[in-house]
């Protein structure tokens, strides 16, 4: 963690550019070194033992989420969602409540309304969130206010920060700051599976709780559940499944979508999870993108594909729904 901390205290100064070149060169040697397990690594695709199988019989499931880093982000992001609406999709729009934007709760109403979900992006997006507890544990209680401000149930972290263990803190339904590989992020360990998975709240002396604390938690339980949960304390892991747009298009400079269609169709073999998540700070609408872009067309032909190919196959919901599904109280 300490190359990290020193990357994130200099980077401010680095010019994006020199950044970019940098993260490219050593992107390029990566793709060779895990040709065996990215995109696609196999034994990702195991079927948990417990596996209950998707709502009304599904295939697969179908997720997407966006996160919207800068105020350009934002100011795209109608578009965006108008593509999707367009073809019959809803996703889940992922704000920084301190960021270089401003989210107003009038903006957060009307995204509801339109179908859509909207999550919570950190706090700031400096890198810093976990750089020691007590930093985690003073934003986690602001990140906290955010999440019932803005009706979320969902977190991810900047950069796809994760210590799982510390995000008990948030008062979430899930997390979706993991992926099942990725080697490119710059904390690159994957949760390994294409599922969901519960993360249990570890108690090492349940009897030792004060009052307060069991309080909490059992709050926390029925904030998830809406009080209908049999699960215990803790929150579900979504981890995303399909490499990001950044990585495929800015880093790796892939100049189509098939890398999206390929695993896509894999992990409608193995009954997993399609989860993708994008970002409009990075996507062309008017051209065929540059240096820090990629055109529309490349996410736009991807729904349209999948909706063709796979029509009547996949369960689409926003990751909301995937958790009350996975928790047990919701799509049955
Ligand atoms: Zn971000």
């Amino acid at each position: 963690m300490l190359q990290l901390k020193l990357y994130y205290h200099a980077k401010p100064y680095l010019p994006w550019r020199f950044r970019m070149a940098t993260r490219r060169f050593f992107a390029k040697r990566k793709r060779i070194r895990y040709s065996g397990s990215w995109p696609i690594d196999p034994p990702s695709g195991a079927v948990p033992d417990d596996w209950r199988g998707w709502p009304n019989g599904a295939d697969f499931a179908f997720v997407l989420s966006h996160d919207v880093e800068t105020q350009i982000g934002y100011n795209k992001l109608d578009e965006l969602l108008e593509v999707e609406k367009q073809l019959g999709f809803r996703s889940v729009i992922n704000f920084i409540p301190e960021g270089e934007y401003s989210v107003s709760e009038r903006r957060i109403q009307e995204l509801i309304e339109r179908g859509f979900e909207v999550g919570v992006h950190g706090l700031y997006h400096d890198g810093k969130l976990y750089n020691n507890r007590a930093t985690f544990e003073s934003r986690a209680k602001r990140i906290n206010r955010y999440l019932k401000q803005w009706g979320a149930t969902g977190f991810r972290s900047p950069l796809m920060h994760h210590r799982l263990d510390w995000l008990h803190s948030l008062d979430i339904a899930y997390d979706s700051s993991t992926f099942d590989t990725d080697p490119f992020e710059p904390q690159p360990d994957g949760l390994g599976t294409i599922f969901p998975l519960w993360v249990e709240r570890k108690i090492a002396n349940p009897e030792s709780l004060t009052a307060n604390q069991e309080n909490q938690i059992s709050d926390r339980r029925s904030a998830i559940s809406g009080g209908k949960s049999k699960k215990p304390n803790g929150y579900v892991e979504l981890p995303y499944t399909l490499p990001q747009d950044s990585t495929l298009f800015l880093l790796l400079r892939e100049s189509s979508n098939a890398i999206w269609k390929e695993k896509t169709a894999w992990i409608a073999r193995q009954g997993g999870m399609v989860f993708l998540n994008t970002h409009p700070d990075y996507m062309d609408f008017k051209g065929n993108g540059n240096a820090s872009s990629f055109p529309i067309s490349y996410y736009a032909d991807f729904l349209q594909h999948v909706k063709e190919s796979y029509g009547g196959q996949y369960w689409h919901a926003t990751p909301d729904r995937v958790a009350s599904y996975f928790v047990g109280c919701g799509d049955r």
